[in-house]
């Protein structure tokens, strides 16, 4: 059992994991305490798994888990956290984006008490304008819509204690939106601010249609809204057309029926339509429900007990 693993989720990295792991490795050595990499080869189609395999063989402290095919950031995070046996996981990217530098300040706050510690970017080096534009909405429809909010310029690069690990390994939902989750199961949380630098080498494996799953996913994985929002618009369609509907028929009994058979036409139309919004409303809010339950979250997770007076010991035990 180690005090500190790093995990590194890796997909077609082989050009730079050797840089990545010397500037590691350099900060792993000014450090107290045992540490460990852990470097997940997401399916890599170039030289990953044989890098990985050789830092494992120069460095003792390196180890390797290789995914059977490509599943995404997310599933070879959860895999590496499914994985680890430690008091502290730090989770950073291979690309040198994330300083290996910030983390012993990330380790000192979780010595001074804290479970996740996430690393906020102050700057975004090498991000066009638009990525920093949409980036920027993604976080304000997400602070807007969900109950979760997801904290603002922050990436996966954080630490994690081990109750918080196993916190999120209790999280078996196959739609992983993995910043909503960190955020999600609480316990003690803060910041810390680093500058964020352009890729080291390779190139991103994220693009716009990429980025748009992934804040599709991080929308209706936090938030049941788009579904409510269908309730409302049904709703107050149903209202305007029985509104509309009753115009029509005192339009009749006032004027006449110069259109023969426009007048029941329209009314049948309006009250069967708004009906149907209505019923689409009702099923949506029950599989919105439906969808929650289906994802089998834990219901909490406990911090803190109080212990038992006949304990010896005085005050309140940290787990
Ligand atoms: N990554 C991964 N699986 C994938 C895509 C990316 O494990 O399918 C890893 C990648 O090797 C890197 C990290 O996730 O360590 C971040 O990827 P990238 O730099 O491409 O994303 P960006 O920094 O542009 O958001
Ligand atoms: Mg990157």
């Amino acid at each position: 059992m180690t005090e500190l693993t790093v995990l590194v989720p890796a997909y077609n990295e082989a050009d730079g994991l050797g840089d990545f792991h010397a500037r590691l490795a350099a900060v792993l050595d000014t450090m107290p305490g045992t540490a460990q990499v852990l470097y997940v080869d997401d399916g890599s189609s170039d030289g990953t798994w044989a890098a990985i395999s050789a830092l494992g063989a120069a460095d003792a402290r390196v180890t390797g888990l290789r995914l059977s095919r490509n599943f995404g950031k997310e599933a070879a995070m959860t895999a590496g956290l499914d994985n680890v046996d430690a008091d502290a996981v730090v989770v950073i990217d291979a690309d040198l984006q994330d300083p290996p530098e910030v983390i012993p300040e990330l380790v000192e706050r979780w010595r001074a008490g804290y479970d996740v510690v996430y690393a906020t970017r102050r700057v975004r080096e090498g991000e066009s304008g638009l990525k920093r534009l949409t980036s920027k909405a993604f976080y304000r429809v997400m602070e807007k819509l969900s109950d979760t909010p997801v904290p603002r310029d922050t990436g996966d690069f954080r630490l994690l204690s081990r109750r918080a690990v196993e916190a999120l390994r209790q999280l078996r939902e196959r739609q992983r939106f993995m910043k909503g989750l960190f955020t999600w199961v609480g316990y003690r949380q803060t910041a810390v601010v680093y500058d964020r630098h352009s890729r080291h080498a390779g190139k991103t494996h994220w693009n716009y249609w990429r980025l748009w799953n992934l804040a599709m996913e991080g929308i209706t994985s936090f938030s049941t809204a788009p579904l409510r929002l269908a309730t409302w618009v049904g709703v107050s369609a149903a209202c305007l057309a029985f509104l509309y509907g009753l115009w029509v028929i005192v339009k009749v009994l006032a004027f006449g029926d110069p259109v023969r058979g426009y007048p029941t036409l329209m009314v049948v139309i309006l009250f069967l339509g708004g009906a149907q919004l209505l019923a689409l409303g009702v099923i949506g809010e029950y599989v919105g429900r439906n969808y929650a339950e289906s994802k089998a979250r834990p219901i909490y997770f406990i911090e803190d007990r109080l212990a038992s007076r006949g304990d010896n010991r005085t005050g309140h035990a940290r787990e």
